[in-house]
């Protein structure tokens, strides 16, 4: 099944409320957002503080999804806050589930602009939580575009690479 709503803005990783040297994360230009990032073998304290800080630079730019390379960590860490769905997997692996294809845009911290993506409609996510224990999870809905999304950046993929067009905003005249 396919389902088309170019209008509903997915408001994934929304533009950030303040200026990139302030927020910490790596600004659209840095090549470290086109590497795969590193698996994580550590579950130590310094992880878990990784991880509550990815949370809290998700609450303050009011993003939905969120990968650890996005904030200058390369780490196999996806983060999302969307719908009641709250959760970081450490070194994710995703499973597309085949309910059907959903096409709708998508905002990124790390690319401006917007793309029109098409994205399973539900995915089961395993991997680990921050304390090393066993992750598995199954969502759809928005839920589940924000989890394709930030498990993208960390393979070291953008939006652009999969989108089926796009619209840049408009250059700003200062
Ligand atoms: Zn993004």
């Amino acid at each position: 099944m396919l389902s088309y709503s170019p209008d509903s803005d997915s408001c994934l990783d929304a533009a950030p409320r303040v200026g990139d040297r302030v927020t910490g994360l790596r600004p659209p230009t840095d090549e470290a957002l086109r590497r795969p990032a590193l698996q994580v073998t550590l579950f130590d304290r310094h992880l878990r503080e990784d991880v509550a800080r990815l949370f809290q630079l998700m609450d303050r730019l009011g993003t939905s999804a969120l990968a650890a390379p996005q904030a200058g960590l390369d780490l196999a860490i996806a983060a999302v806050s969307c719908h009641g769905v709250r959760v970081a997997v450490v070194n994710p692996v995703l499973y597309d589930v085949v309910a059907g294809v959903n096409i709708s845009w998508e905002t990124c911290l790390s690319a401006p602009g917007r793309w029109l993506v098409a994205r399973a409609t539900g995915v089961v996510v395993t991997g680990r939580d921050e304390r090393g224990r066993r992750r598995h999870l199954a969502v759809d809905g928005l839920p589940a575009r924000c989890l394709q999304h930030a498990v993208d950046h960390v393979r070291g993929r953008l939006p652009v690479d999969r989108a089926i067009t796009s619209s840049r905003p408009p250059s700003k005249s200062s």
